[in-house]
């Protein structure tokens, strides 16, 4: 190819990539050289990292690494082909037993990553005809997976139970759609039309706003309603309820949830997503969900690593560690009682958004911070609504006392005392 004269390909993806910039939306990947610590190495430079998602510190947990290390020893790195075609290494068998020993469901499926999780299951549970109702807020992979499951998409107002109940109530006066019309009963006198599945998606604790869904009260709808529920715990997995299985055991409500989904590479500190449930679920996705039927198994160490992450949060570790972080949270709510506590939640949260609208002034702020040696990522449009640009403060049970005072005290420097 001529260097001087680009090709329309490429001459488009300049194009795009310099509105980006124009946008301040461009974004680009910072080299880290160490281990995704309260401390980390990027760009050459010391960096308290506030970015990680790694919230109980399990990711450099010596145990965690030692079984990512022993079933690399065991089973090798690669896992050779789909578990449905080479068969199934003891590793993934023995991870699922233990998740859905820590969920207390019948059954559990371990996938590549959480998004392949989401992505299979929606595609594999509904289908054209039927109904899929999000919260306005619900992550990429759900959203992707809503769009390309056929079925019908309605998204209600973030957390907002009454228009929840109103999609589900205009979603039943208008009759069967699906099933019934493919199966004409709807011309046969007598014969009630079978209801078209609908399925309503939510986190329970929202990853780049740091609140909680109302879940007892989404839980009473569906029910009212007829509906199923999947609850996408990535963010609450291993820090809330007896058991630390997330804000559903919390809640009370984990009985009556047809489909758990989480990630094993937030609180778990590994790789990989999960779904549990009923043992039909698991033996249906095995049977149905592409990402899982059509992807190559998920390497030894991974699932070694979660496998010790989980028992680790099942285990006083986890309750310690968990009492831990809920120590850093309450020590950034004192010096800025703007943020931490700015709105009644009924639990504490990890992730604390620091919202500044203009994509400019978050990636501003994160920059000052950086010279600060405290590293908060800006979070931009399209992980979030435009204008909604806000830095997302993550804390760890891996945080020294001294590391929130750091972050305090850079915090003031940029924002000013009590946050804004
Ligand atoms: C991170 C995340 C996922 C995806 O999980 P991965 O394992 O990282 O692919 C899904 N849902 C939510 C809410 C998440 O935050």
């Amino acid at each position: 190819m001529n260097e001087a004269e680009p090709n329309s390909f490429e001459r488009e993806l300049a194009e795009r990539l310099q509105s980006l910039r124009q946008g301040n939306l461009y974004r680009e990947l910072r080299t880290v050289h160490s281990p995704q610590a309260a401390l980390i190495q990027m760009n050459g430079k010391p960096l308290l990292n506030f970015s990680s998602n790694d919230y109980l510190g399990l990711a450099n947990h010596p145990e965690v690494k030692e079984a990512a290390i022993q079933a690399t020893e065991r089973y090798g790195a690669g896992a050779g082909a789909s578990r449905l075609i080479s068969g199934s290494l003891a590793p993934h068998q023995e991870l699922e037993e233990t998740l859905a020993a820590w969920k207390g469901t019948e059954a559990a499926l371990s996938f590549v990553s959480g998004y392949a999780a989401a992505l299979g299951t929606i595609r594999a549970i509904l289908t054209k005809g039927d109904l899929i109702v999000l919260d306005r807020l619900v992550h990429a992979s759900l959203v992707d997976a809503a769009f390309q499951c056929g079925a019908r998409v309605r998204v209600f107002a973030h957390n907002d139970l009454d228009r929840l109940e109103d999609v589900l109530k205009s979603s039943q006066s208008k009759g069967s759609a699906g099933m019934g019309n493919r199966l004409k009963f709807q011309d046969s006198p007598g014969v009630r039309a079978p209801r078209k599945r609908v399925l309503i998606v939510t986190e329970s604790l929202y990853s780049m706003d740091g609140d909680f869904a109302p879940l007892r009260e989404i839980t009473a709808l569906k029910e009212r309603y007829g509906a199923w529920l999947l609850v996408d715990e990535a963010h609450a997995g291993g820090l809330y309820g007896p058991n630390r299985r997330g804000m559903a055991e919390a809640l009370g409500v984990a009985d009556r949830i047809e489909v758990h989904m989480g990630t094993l590479g937030k609180a778990v500190g590994s790789s990989g997503g999960y779904i549990c449930g009923s043992r039909a679920l698991v033996d249906y996705l095995i049977n149905s969900a592409r990402s899982f039927i059509f992807s190559t198994a998920p390497v030894p160490a991974a699932a070694g690593a979660a496998k010790a992450g989980v028992r680790l949060i099942h285990s006083d570790t986890g309750a310690c560690r968990v009492e831990q972080l809920w120590e850093r949270v309450r020590q950034v709510g004192r010096a800025f009682p703007g943020l931490a506590g700015k709105k009644e939640q009924p639990f504490p949260s990890a992730i604390i958004p620091i919202i500044l609208g203009e994509e400019s002034e978050a990636v501003h702020v994160s920059a000052r911070l950086r010279d600060h040696g405290v590293f908060v990522p800006a979070i931009r449009y399209p992980t979030v609504a435009r204008g909604q640009a806000r830095l997302r403060l993550s804390l760890s049970a891996s945080h020294s006392p001294a590391n929130i005072q750091t972050l305090n005290e850079a915090l003031d420097g940029a924002l000013g005392r009590g946050g804004r």
